[in-house]
């Protein structure tokens, strides 16, 4: 059927062209013949010599007409009747002189040339016409296609702004439907529906509506482009980004538009988003509550707010200049951890908060605390913020310093108190026998009474005593007496001075195989700490559970552990037992047992000092088990003092 269909125009088309042919062939011999008769009813021959010009007029018409074969035809035609009908002798094709018949030859080729050329020059003519319109198809199926690939939606209008072509994505972006009523995109109804506005809402003027411009002949592109907002036919709105260029016929007239819209709708709430977190952040920095710098990599500086200018004492010409960079405000103690903050934001995108000292421009020291973040990986920029922690450094410093004031001048008179209780006890058990029995009762009641403050002066001594620590903690005036030392030893003394103290307690030890565990240690700090965590196994767990120690040796360190069947911690007390004055329980708790929460921070700090870690492992109800390690002396030098 197809097939069929696709032979027929060819069958039309051969007989089109014959058809063509006869009209030719009539019209070839027609007007020669015409041409004769005139000359014969009007005796124009030989009257005009040059009346044979007339068939040249008709060759060339019907070259220039009908093409090449009808002006020969026509040309053959002329000869013949011209020979036949108006050269002598008549209705015979002979001719008297060979001059009439060299004339007549003459006539022919002249006939048959201007034929020739003429249908040459028209066909050209007629086939630059035909590649014209070719191109021209080819252009605007190009153009149209360059438009139906386009995102952006294109409408092009005639003068009167009445639209001649949309896009697809015009349609689109307008949620037109397909097969959309066209009067909706009429001039009048269109801006009706579309209420074409600005950024702000407000609606625009005629004058001012994007077509409209460009049909009074503005180009809107680049910087001249408009951001409006409009309707579709759904009702939504949507920003547009307007561009569009008048269309002009060769004279320069105006004789329509293209205009160009871009749904810039999304980019433009996401710019809002960006302009407002910016806003958000710029008031944050300008608030200069705190120092806020942004660095790169190398410590070159790309932003300081006058807090921070404030705080280092440089003005920002110095630091943005490169004049200044943040290495040159580092102080040498601080390499390493500045080199860790700097690795951490590398890897990780943040700096979490840590404390240093800075030096200002005058070369004193700022303590300082910062955080910060990565804010452009390809130009690895930091964005740092800085808080001046003067102020509270120096409150902490007069508190510890007052704090070891008062611990010293409490600690005094608490020595010479226990040592009078001593003395009168010495001097009850001297002269209690000597006395008559009334008084001898008296004694025991006042030996009694005297045993008792004793033992509130025992409490009060050692709570000093750990307020002291603390204070040299803090001041930094904490201090070790290194010595190689055996940590079994450590370990069996003390636990057997805590079993001495509490006979009715079970203390269970387990030592590792090896009699031997080196170590570099300050015996009675490390001493010291073991204590504190039995003592605190023995406070917290029912009398009648035992409490068991472990020294255990694991590669390059020993892992002394206590561990206990008492209340147990969650995970939250399990963190933070670690503080100073943290108590779990009751922080109010009286008797001689009761303590200040600062035992287990002394405890860890004296670890710390000797490279160590401290830890707890516990579970509400279920027993607690502190432990902590030590690194082990790994040089054979030196034989640690056996003290046993
Ligand atoms: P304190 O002098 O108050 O015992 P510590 O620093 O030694 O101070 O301990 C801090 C807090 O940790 C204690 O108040 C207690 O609540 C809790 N704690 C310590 N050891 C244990 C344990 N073995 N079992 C349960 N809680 C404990």
């Amino acid at each position: 059927m197809r097939a069929i269909e696709r032979v027929l125009p060819i069958t039309r088309n051969q007989r089109i062209r014959v058809l063509q042919y006869l009209l030719d062939s009539v019209l070839a011999c027609g007007g020669p013949l015409l041409v004769t008769g005139v000359i014969l009813v009007f005796h124009l021959h030989p009257l005009i010599p040059n009346i044979t010009i007339l068939y040249l007029l008709v060759v060339l018409g019907l070259a220039i007409m009908r093409g090449r074969y009808a002006a020969i035809l026509s040309a053959v035609v002329a000869f013949f009747s011209l020979d036949y009908l108006i050269v002598p002798p008549l209705y015979n094709l002979f001719v008297y002189r060979i001059e009439e018949e060299i004339e007549l030859f003459t006539f022919l080729i002249v006939a048959m040339l201007t034929g020739q050329l003429a249908a040459a020059m028209s066909e050209r003519e007629k086939q630059a016409k035909r590649q014209a319109e070719q191109e021209a198809q080819a252009q605007a199926g190009e153009l149209s296609a360059i438009f139906e690939a386009m995102t952006e939606g294109v409408s092009v209008c005639d003068a009167r702004g009445e639209i001649r072509y949309t896009n697809t994505a015009y349609r689109s972006l307008l949620a037109l439907e397909e097969d959309f009523d066209p009067s909706l995109l009429q001039l009048d109804t269109r801006l009706e529906w579309l209420a074409i506005r600005d950024l702000e809402g407000r609606l625009l003027s005629k004058e001012q509506y994007p077509l409209l411009r460009v049909l009074r002949g503005e180009r809107l592109s680049g910087a001249h482009s408009m951001d409006v907002m409009c309707c579709n036919y759904k009702g939504e709105n949507i920003i547009f980004s307007v561009s569009g260029a008048p269309i002009r016929d060769a004279t320069g007239q105006v004789i329509g538009g293209v205009v160009v819209f871009r749904d810039v709708t999304r980019q433009r709430h996401i710019a809002e988003q960006l302009q407002y977190s910016e806003q958000k952040l710029r008031s944050l920095v300008e608030s200069n509550i705190f120092g806020v710098v942004v660095v790169d990599i190398d410590g070159r500086f790309y932003e300081a707010n006058d807090r921070f200018v404030q705080m280092i004492g440089y003005s920002k010409e110095e630091l943005l200049s490169g004049a200044i960079t943040w290495q040159q405000l580092n102080l040498p103690e601080y390499q390493e951890v500045t080199a860790q903050a700097v690795g951490a934001v590398l890897s990780t995108g943040a700096m979490h908060p840590y404390e240093k000292e800075h030096l200002h421009k005058d070369g004193s020291r700022a303590p300082i605390l910062i955080a910060g973040a990565m804010i452009d990986q390809e130009r690895e920029l930091v964005l740092m913020v800085i808080l001046d922690i003067s102020e509270r450094k120096e409150i902490e410093r007069r508190k510890q310093e007052f704090l070891s004031m008062v611990s010293h001048e409490l600690r005094t008179p608490l020595t010479s108190i226990m040592g009078l209780i001593e003395l009168a006890l010495m001097q009850i058990e001297l002269h209690s026998r000597s006395l008559p029995p009334e008084a001898e009762g008296l004694l025991k009641q006042i030996e009694k009474t005297l045993k008792r403050a004793d033992g509130q002066v025992e409490v009060e001594t050692r709570l000093v005593e750990e307020l002291l620590e603390v204070s040299r903690l803090e001041l930094h005036k904490f201090e070790l007496v290194l010595q190689r030392e055996n940590l079994v030893t450590i370990v069996q003394e003390t636990v057997a001075n805590q079993q001495q103290a509490a006979r009715a307690r079970q203390i269970e030890l387990v030592l590792p195989p090896e009699e031997l565990v080196p170590m570099l240690a300050d015996a009675c700090r490390i001493g010291q700490v073991l204590t504190n965590y039995l003592t605190n196994a023995l406070k917290y767990a029912p009398v009648d559970q035992p409490v068991s120690v472990c020294l255990k040796v694991e590669a390059s360190s020993a892992r002394v552990s206590v561990c206990d069947q008492g209340p147990g911690l969650t995970e939250e007390q399990q963190q933070r037992v670690w503080e100073r004055f943290y108590q779990v329980a009751a922080p109010g708790q009286r008797g001689p047992d009761r303590g200040l929460g600062l035992g287990l921070a002394i405890a860890r700090a004296i670890v710390e000092q000797h490279q160590g870690q401290v830890g707890v492992q516990s579970a509400p109800g279920h027993g607690s088990t502190f432990w902590f390690t030590l690194p082990i002396e790994v040089s054979p030098k030196e034989c640690p003092t056996d003290r046993n």
